[in-house]
């Protein structure tokens, strides 16, 4: 595919010019000087590149060992950096009495640039297909197959980096801190293109979404709102129209080439002690579904390329965070060294694994810290918490629990917080873009969409809001994912309903919204949701309560799951409530005294601020 072989950054220079170029892609396309890792691999791919010889020129820059794969178009080139100085340095190719000269860019690294995030965080995640159109003219885009197609809910339909940009204030007005953005690189795909967990190539954003420049300028223009960019990465799979489809750089890139076999899925295999190899390997070498071919990472060459991919996007864009997508399925050894080295760049810098798991002592495995009983060591900071996600949604669902109180799943789910090293680096989320929206998942009853809604941003943990909950997008009827990612209303211009503006929405969703906003905004500024201690007290009947608190400040969290108002006596929480007579619900302003009893309306929460 032509149109894709057209790299801007690349400027290469032939001298004497009597062969044709071969030159179509040297990834990563640029790199940076200080690094702690001073090696670097560059990929080369071109027609009969590999009977050319190399050499390079300038910068302090020297070979270290060259290798080939079973293809004779690339050149896998590693460079010694130690002595680098930022600039450029030439590649030189030579055949014959040929030569040509490939120009290479080492540049400087900006302090700073790269952010992080914490439990002081709140997450918007968007699905960028679906969020805003900014710019109709990227709608369809030729040469790519999936042309837009908003009747169809798994059609491309139309929302791009540029709708994100345009509405950074909105994210942030609402309180949001990061923003986790579904997948952008191109997803060269016959269909169902839009969701980008398909990627075709690594170093480029899909034209239909804009450009590496715009997802660049994206990120600075976020970082004037205080807000950070996580990107979403997948290094299990490609989608079957990668460029490396067509000519793979080996035979041993991709596991079961030749079957296809789709994975079993039997995650818990990582940690299985009675688990046979056989099944091992039949989960994570199986493919995600046929038309995501898997990646082999114990393939050395493959290996480093992929870490590398990662960091260069860090370092270009100035992300504050990646979420990497189905961690267990890549080889578990690769996905340790992959995490320990971009941790080894960025100490301070954050990452969350999709484990969905509803067992802790899965998801911990994989958590930074861990002691693992085979020995494992990862190097992952945190993961999502799919078992309190799961445990919250059979208390709002009234999900009759074995023994004790609607709130026992949640109650004991945290208790089991033992097994996490770092329990507060636990991405907690009502949903996201694989799951029943929250609002559908509770039957789309309010009270119980704010309770959900407080008890995140109140929760240990970073908080995680798909895009659209704050105004109670939902999906009655189908749990189909083209469904659950809707386009947010005011997203186009044809819609009747405008979120960003309020206009046209129904006055539930303008108090939703309003809600989120002012939930999300008192966060911000609640050090002792951020980084205060939890307390819980074992749920009776519909009321659970919790505390957090510190050295300044406690903040009580009650909730009544039941259908009718309890007035209770306040005495078991004395441990905490002690010295305090008031508190200030942060929603209504409404002050109550906390010293003898507390009344709860129906299917009510109250977030008090105690004084
Ligand atoms: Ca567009």
């Amino acid at each position: 595919m032509k149109f894709r072989a057209i790299a801007a950054w690349l400027l290469i220079v032939i001298s004497p010019a009597v062969l044709a170029d071969p030159i179509e892609r040297v990834e990563p396309p640029s790199w940076w000087t200080g690094f702690r890792h001073t090696e670097l691999q560059l990929l080369v791919h071109g027609d009969d590149i590999s009977t050319w010889s190399t050499s390079v020129d300038g910068n302090g820059v020297s070979i270290t060992r060259i290798e080939k794969g079973d293809s004779p178009n690339y050149l896998f080139i590693y460079l010694d950096l130690s002595d680098a100085q930022p600039g450029s340095f030439d590649l030189v190719f030579s055949k014959s009495d040929e030569r040509l000269t490939h120009t290479y860019e080492l540049r400087e690294r900006v302090p700073g640039h790269v952010g992080t995030y914490d439990s002081s965080d709140v997450i918007y995640l968007l699905t960028p297909d679906r969020f805003a159109n900014g710019n109709p003219a990227n709608d369809n885009i030729e040469g790519y197959a999936d042309k837009l197609d908003r009747d169809d809910d798994y059609g491309r339909h139309g929302g791009d980096l540029e709708g994100i940009r345009r509405h950074l204030d909105y994210i942030a007005d609402m309180g949001f801190t990061r923003v986790w953005i579904n997948p952008v690189l191109e997803n060269a795909m016959e269909r169902a293109s839009y969701h980008g967990y398909s990627t075709t190539d690594f170093y480029r954003v899909d034209p239909r979404f804009g450009s590496n420049e715009e997802y660049r300028d994206l990120v600075a223009a976020a970082r004037k709102e205080d807000l950070g960019i996580i990107m979403d990465m997948i290094v299990n799979h490609i989608g079957n129209g990668h460029w490396w489809m067509d000519d793979l750089p080996a035979n041993t890139w991709l596991n079961l080439p030749d079957t296809r076999s789709v994975s079993t899925h039997a995650r818990t295999a990582n940690q299985d002690p009675y688990a046979s190899e056989f099944d091992q390997s039949g989960h994570a070498d199986g493919w995600f579904v046929d038309t995501m071919p898997d990646l082999n990472q114990r393939e050395a060459l493959l290996a480093d390329y992929l870490i590398q991919n990662a960091i260069w996007w860090t370092e270009y864009l100035g992300l504050s965070g990646i979420r990497q997508d189905t961690y267990p399925y890549p080889d578990k050894h690769f996905m340790a060294e992959w995490s320990r080295r971009i941790m080894q760049e960025y100490p301070d810098f954050n990452m969350a694994g999709e484990e969905w798991s509803p067992s802790p002592a899965i998801v911990s495995y994989w958590q930074r810290g861990k002691k693992n009983h085979d020995g494992y060591v990862s190097y992952l900071p945190g993961l999502f918490d799919f078992p309190l996600q799961i445990a919250m949604q059979r208390v709002l669902t009234n999900e009759e629990p074995p023994w004790g109180s609607v709130w026992t799943p949640v109650y004991e789910m945290l208790g089991h917080d033992f097994l996490y090293p770092d329990p507060m680096n636990l991405v907690i989320m009502p949903d996201n873009h694989d799951m029943s929206r929250i609002f559908t998942q509770v039957g789309e009853d309010v009270d119980l969409w704010r309770m959900a809604m407080a008890f995140y941003a109140t929760m240990r943990g970073i908080p995680q809001i798909f895009y659209g909950t704050e105004v109670l997008m939902s999906h009655p009827g189908t749990d189909s994912h083209g469904a659950l990612r809707g386009e947010f209303p005011g997203g186009w211009p044809d819609h009747e309903r405008n979120a960003f503006t309020g206009q046209g929405l129904a006055q539930q969703e303008r108090d939703a919204q309003a809600f989120t906003r002012k939930l999300l905004n008192w966060r911000k500024h609640a050090t002792v949701i951020h980084s205060g201690k939890l307390m819980q007290f074992t749920p009776v009947g519909n009321v659970y309560a919790y505390f957090r608190y510190d050295h300044d400040d406690t903040v009580m969290v009650i909730f009544n799951r039941g259908d009718d108002t309890v007035e209770f006596d306040t005495a078991r929480f004395a441990e905490r409530l002690d010295g305090f007579t008031h508190g200030t619900d942060v929603i209504s302003g409404d002050r109550v005294g906390v010293t003898s009893t507390l009344k709860l309306d129906p299917l009510s929460v109250l977030v008090l601020e105690l004084e």
